[in-house]
């Protein structure tokens, strides 16, 4: 008997999930929220774990198209003073694949694949425990129900309050992005800074990291310690959608760096606002029969590369165990081993992750030095 399984979310954790319960001949429901692929830019570039992402990638048989498409080079990783001087610049090797990069767009690209998933079909409730399995209300007004939901939807996960009450607090960081197209063409000099891959300057509660992501586009992220309403304090309003507006707050509150540093700043072409918010480090919650959550719904920790890596291996895992279960009656007990384990290794991630925003966007910027010593290949 075949399981009605529905995955909530088309991100790096849902598709992954969907994408390899398709190879082993399981039909998913992905539930999607955006109206289509790229109803909204995908987002910055995105490096993948030989034992995480990529262990995901090859279980759902996407290795080799993998390797093509992504950016071993963009491994390369450079620190500069807030001076300008060059503190750092690790180069990896010709044969280096361990963290190679590729864009969030290609990624989901790849994972789509043949995919039949539903677009626009934004879900707001699930309740578990009906007569029928699992219910899901979308925003439209229509409901469906399912043997197991799956909640891959993000950060304000609207599943996760079936089975936790659980929700994000703000860390105190804050990024600003923008990004430049073009570069080698139209900024040569900012190219060369950047060089293949990324390039970060740590100063006293700030940082300005800049990746290079394919076809000559750089994103470029502010990172500063401030209260959650910085641009509305102190007698100031500053107006999140004024491009220029922004711009000259950052410039302000980078001030005193070096001149190639901030010109990143001068020719960003407009300005995301995103707060970092974090779910509590080893979060978990009583099973629930017939919901699960995956990546950034389960685990949200600050972007240090292991979320979307994490939310992949989660995905192929849960997948990889649903496809194995013998009968009807086994999927709960599947779906809970799986939780145990994935639970155990986020949590191992969330405090490694934490306690390296704590130095890299520090009063101490030689902690983020330290802290790239400590990982990076010598
Ligand atoms: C600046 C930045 C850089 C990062 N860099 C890296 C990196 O290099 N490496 C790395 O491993 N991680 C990185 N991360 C973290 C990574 O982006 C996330 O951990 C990852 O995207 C989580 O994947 P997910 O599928 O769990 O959630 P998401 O990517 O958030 O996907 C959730 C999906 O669910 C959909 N959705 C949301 N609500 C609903 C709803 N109610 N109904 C239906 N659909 C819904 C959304 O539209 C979205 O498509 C970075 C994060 C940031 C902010």
């Amino acid at each position: 008997m075949r399981h009605r399984i529905a995955v909530v979310g088309g991100g790096p954790a849902g598709l992954t999930f969907a994408r390899v319960l398709h190879r082993h001949d399981h039909r998913v429901t992905v539930l999607e929220r955006d109206p289509a692929p790229d109803a909204r830019p995908p987002g910055g570039t995105l490096d993948l774990r030989e034992k995480l992402g990529q262990l995901a990638l090859g279980k759902a048989g996407l290795l080799a198209e993998f390797q093509a498409l992504s950016r071993p080079e963009g491994q390369a990783m450079r620190i500069l003073d807030t001076d300008g001087t060059v503190l750092r610049d690790w180069q990896p090797r010709p044969d280096d694949r361990a963290n190679p990069e590729i864009d969030r767009g290609q990624l989901r690209d790849l994972l789509l694949g043949p995919l039949d998933v539903q677009w626009g079909r934004g879900v707001t409730e699930v309740v578990p425990g009906t007569r029928d399995g699992v219910l899901v209300r979308f925003a439209d007004g229509r409901q469906e129900t399912f043997d197991l939901v799956v909640g891959a939807d993000g950060a304000w996960s609207r599943v996760r309050p079936a089975i936790s009450s659980a929700t994000p607090h703000y860390t105190g960081v804050t990024l600003v992005e923008t990004s430049l197209d073009d570069v080698d063409t139209r900024h040569p000099d900012l190219a060369r800074l950047i060089g293949d891959g990324s390039m970060a300057v740590y100063g006293v509660n700030r940082a300005l990291v800049a990746q290079r992501n394919s076809g000559g586009h750089v994103k470029v992220y502010a990172q500063f310690r401030a209260p959650l309403d910085w641009h509305t304090n102190l007698d100031r309003h500053i107006d999140l959608a004024d491009v220029e507006a922004v711009r000259s707050s950052l410039l302000a509150l980078f001030d005193g760096w070096a001149a190639p540093v901030l010109d990143l700043l001068r020719h960003g072409a407009a300005f995301v606002h995103r707060p970092l918010y974090v779910l509590p480090v080893s979060h978990t919650w009583a099973h629930v029969p017939g919901v699960t959550l995956l990546g950034d719904a389960a685990h949200l920790m600050p972007p240090l590369g292991a979320g979307a890596n994490l939310a992949m291996l989660e995905g192929a895992e849960l997948a990889e165990s649903v496809a194995a279960v013998p009968g009807p009656g086994d999927l709960d007990e599947a779906v809970r081993a799986f939780e145990e384990q994935m639970w155990v290794r986020a949590g191992r991630w969330a405090k490694i992750t934490t306690a390296g925003l704590e130095r890299l966007v520090s009063p101490y910027p030689a902690e983020a030095l330290a802290l790239f010593d400590e990982v990076q290949p010598s």
